[in-house]
């Protein structure tokens, strides 16, 4: 892609479209920049992108856009079945998505890693890997700034890492990371992508213009995951957390080991991990393999893995009063991300619940809480249907709370050591909050005004 004269109409202002418009214009591109919403007043990231010469055209979209243009950019949130997408490919405009053009920007070899699940927590601890053995190094993508704006900052000597979603994935064409992860896949999304099979084959993109000299990180223990390998052209690696592999990352006598063309290497023992759960075990043996072909030595790993408390709102630890830890989960806005949480902990739990409901079925969830979970304590405009299903299962102790400090007092005037307070809502945050993010810093503030 030479972007000097050429004609671009990025779709999507978000942070990603925006970093793309403003990248793509210093670069002496004729930028667009268009969304269907028409904002109250510009942000000043968008006065300030007008300055520049980037053409705003918000408020509406329609095939005029499209005229005598040579690209179109997709924000992740822009779909491949846009219909303003589906006619600019039947102009034969190219079609590309926001990593596609930081990938034709990156000077630097890039670590890209999808997967339903686990992008964050395996791409942060990666960053930290790189970091921590003195790499220059970028992390981005689906996580904080935009990447085609963040790979600038390195040369051929630094190196990139990248969260990528499957959205991300619908339109792109030369990118190819040097290593390329797959960490799981799980039905989810399927309404955007039509179908689980579509689904596949878009997380299949991360490695499909991947050659020899390239490697692939694949989950052995999911079986479409493991399927992968057969129709990859780089070297696989895979990971597992259940079997000995005669190759690949994996647990020995409960320790993180990499087996990788004869030489063996003991990270550190699982019980050094201070990030919890299998999940989180997942992660940290897909983060080890990927560290080790990027060249980074097993000391290195295990200082992080040893120190690294997760990303923030996941299982994130928030501080001990009289013996009682507390733990902020707000990620977890469904039923089974919260029950990844409560399987983290051998029980004596008092679990801190509800939001906007999701309506799916509570069934699994309340099992798992009447066997981990000492007092249920609900909040929000999911508090009935869970208090109703709470009771089906014969659950005993349950609380409720109009408000989080509510809860939180509650949960404190009640907790003992060895029981822990874990706020994972398995709910949306919108009925009370902003966003989860905001959930989870208003109960972290609750507790330090405790302590
Ligand atoms: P993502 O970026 O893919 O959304 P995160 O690292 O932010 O993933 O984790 C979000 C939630 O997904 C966690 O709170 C946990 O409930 C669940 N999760 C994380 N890692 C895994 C994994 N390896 N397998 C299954 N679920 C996971």
């Amino acid at each position: 892609m030479i972007f000097k004269e050429k004609r671009f109409v990025v779709l999507g202002a978000g942070v990603s479209g925006i970093s793309a418009a403003k990248t793509l214009r210093e670069l002496g591109a004729r930028v667009t920049l268009s969304d269907k919403k028409r904002p109250d007043i510009l942000t000043p990231a968008m006065s300030a992108l007008k300055e520049t010469g980037v053409v705003l055209a918000l408020g509406q979209q329609d095939e005029t856009l499209l005229q005598d243009i040579d690209y179109l950019v997709l924000s992740p949130g822009v779909s491949v079945y846009n219909p303003l997408v589906q006619a600019a490919q039947a102009r034969g405009i190219s079609v590309v998505s926001e990593i596609e053009v930081a990938y034709q920007l990156c000077r630097a070899p890039m670590i890209a890693i999808t997967g339903t699940n686990g992008k964050t927590t395996t791409t942060t601890l990666v960053g930290e890997m790189l970091q921590q053995a003195g790499r220059q190094v970028v992390v981005g993508g689906n996580i904080g700034l935009a990447l085609s704006q963040e790979v600038k900052a390195v040369d051929e000597s630094g190196i990139v890492v990248a969260e990528i979603s499957s959205f991300q994935l619908e339109a792109v064409d030369q990118f190819k990371p040097h290593i390329a992860a797959v960490l799981n896949i799980t039905p989810d999304h399927i309404d955007r992508h039509g179908s689980m099979e579509t689904y596949i084959a878009m997380k299949e993109r991360v490695f499909s213009r991947q050659m020899p000299e390239d490697y692939a990180v694949l989950n052995y223990d999911d079986g479409i995951v493991r399927s992968m390998a057969e129709r990859t052209a780089s070297q696989v690696m895979f990971f597992s957390r259940q079997v000995e592999l005669p190759e690949g990352v994996f647990v020995k006598n409960e320790n993180l080991t990499i087996r990788w063309r004869g030489a063996e290497h003991e990270v550190c023992s699982l019980n050094e991990l201070k990030i919890r759960g299998n999940h989180n075990v997942e992660n940290a043996l897909a983060a080890c393999g990927i560290s080790y072909l990027a060249g980074l030595k097993t000391a290195v790993m295990a200082a992080v893995l040893k120190a690294f408390p997760g990303v923030e709102h996941r299982i994130e630890p928030v501080g001990t009063i009289n013996g009682v830890e507390y733990y902020n989960d707000s990620k977890a806005t469904n039923p089974e991300s919260a029950m990844k949480a409560l399987e983290a902990f051998a029980g004596h739990i008092i679990l801190i619940a509800g939001g906007r409901d999701k309506k799916t079925d509570l069934a699994p969830f309340m099992h798992l809480i009447q066997e981990k979970v000492d007092t249920l304590i609900l909040l929000g405009e999911a508090k009935e249907r869970f208090r109703e299903a709470a009771k089906k299962q014969g659950i005993g102790d349950i609380r409720e709370s109009a408000t989080m400090a509510e809860a939180l007092e509650t949960a404190h005037s009640i907790a003992r050591a060895p029981q822990v307070v874990l706020l994972s809502p398995a709910c949306a945050s919108y009925d009370m909050f902003r966003n989860y993010e905001e959930r989870g810093r208003v109960f972290k503030e609750l507790i330090r005004g405790l302590s």
